[in-house]
């Protein structure tokens, strides 16, 4: 069955892959702090750590380092599925093509620091809880599980690589087997 690639993903797409990110974080933060509410400085220290490096690495290193290489930049009018390359366009000069897979090399690429940011507060949360276990530091924990399972077999498999237009380029969609 062909599948429509999209130049502009729909509204509905960019809200739901920006959503289910920044219900992640906040999350992920929340749960990080009620891990560790025992210590509140150390709690609110490690919780804003986590945001900040969670925001930076998807709003100014992604945009930065992966979109200027992404096919959506040498598209005029169009609109990824995060809509990051409109932002890219306004903060970074465009790259060839063929450096978007570099997004996924070396130890430190930007596909690690992207999966760093979703799943790092899981075990972070979970020496907090054995210490100072709270009924809502476990539901959040495991909404934040929820949030990356949903991430990956819905919104990366359903509503965002299907539909992309760098998915020939794109290890990440390699990776799951969407080409
Ligand atoms: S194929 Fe998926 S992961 Fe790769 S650039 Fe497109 S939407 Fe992003």
């Amino acid at each position: 069955m062909s599948v429509a690639v999209y130049r502009v993903y729909p509204w509905s797409s960019v809200a739901l892959y920006n959503g289910v990110t920044l219900l992640h974080f906040g999350l992920g933060t929340a749960g990080l702090i009620v891990a560790y509410d025992r210590w509140p400085a150390f709690a609110l220290a490690l919780g804003c750590a986590y945001l900040a490096f969670a925001l930076v690495q998807m709003y100014v290193l992604m945009p930065l380092t992966v979109c200027p290489s992404c096919a959506y930049r040498t598209m005029s009018g169009a609109r990824c599925v995060s809509a990051l390359n409109v932002l890219s366009a306004r903060i970074a000069a465009t790259r060839p093509l063929d450096e978007f897979p570099r997004r996924g090399s070396g130890i430190l690429c930007h596909n690690n620091l992207y999966l760093g940011s979703l799943i790092a507060p899981i075990p972070l949360m979970v020496p907090g809880l054995v210490v100072n276990f709270a009924v809502a530091g476990l539901a959040l924990l495991l909404a934040v599980a929820a949030l990356l399972a949903f991430r990956f077999f819905v919104v990366f498999k359903r509503t965002a690589c299907p539909h992309c237009a760098a998915k020939g380029r794109c290890p990440n969609a390699q990776a799951m087997g969407i080409s």
